[in-house]
């Protein structure tokens, strides 16, 4: 870190805190060269990738909107807010461990709905009619059968 004031190269960390807020670190320095102090924030960046809807409009990744989408699927059956983090978690970890720019809204569905069918098979089919688009009635009366023969086993 190069010291704001003599532009040194060395400065020394006095002290390290954690803001747990912010998922951030600040760390106080001085300079080994002209004895100034200073403060420096580190965060963790997060790497989503942006998203390309249906009408190939782009919009940044949000979680409210994932947990709305979610929600709405769900309708009155209610699956708890700590279930819904924790497929939302999942689903950013896998979108970030694929590094990539971009992914279309319709690949963020197919994540959260494998997700979203170990908490709950009819929010995960409400989730699958809206968001998978399928091009044929029978594709999803197959999808249903499937959960259904999982049910019997
Ligand atoms: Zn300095």
């Amino acid at each position: 870190m190069i010291c704001p004031f003599c532009g040194f190269s060395n400065t020394k960390v006095i002290i390290t805190r954690e803001v747990a807020k912010f998922n951030e670190v600040k760390r106080r320095r001085e300079c080994e060269n002209c004895k100034r102090r200073f403060t420096t924030y580190e965060r963790i960046e997060r790497n989503l990738p942006t998203i390309i809807k249906k009408d190939a409009t782009k919009e940044n990744f949000s979680r409210e909107k994932l947990i709305t989408a979610i929600q709405k699927a769900a309708g009155k059956r209610r699956i708890n807010n700590e279930n819904i983090q924790e497929i939302c978690k999942t689903v950013e970890i896998t979108l970030e461990e694929r590094d990539t720019a971009e992914v279309t809204s319709m690949e963020i569905g197919k994540i959260t709905m494998r997700e979203l069918k170990k908490y709950d098979k009819i929010a995960y089919i409400r989730f699958a009619s809206e968001y998978r688009a399928y091009t044929e009635l029978k594709e999803f009366v197959n999808e249903i059968e499937e959960l259904l023969k999982d049910e019997q086993e």
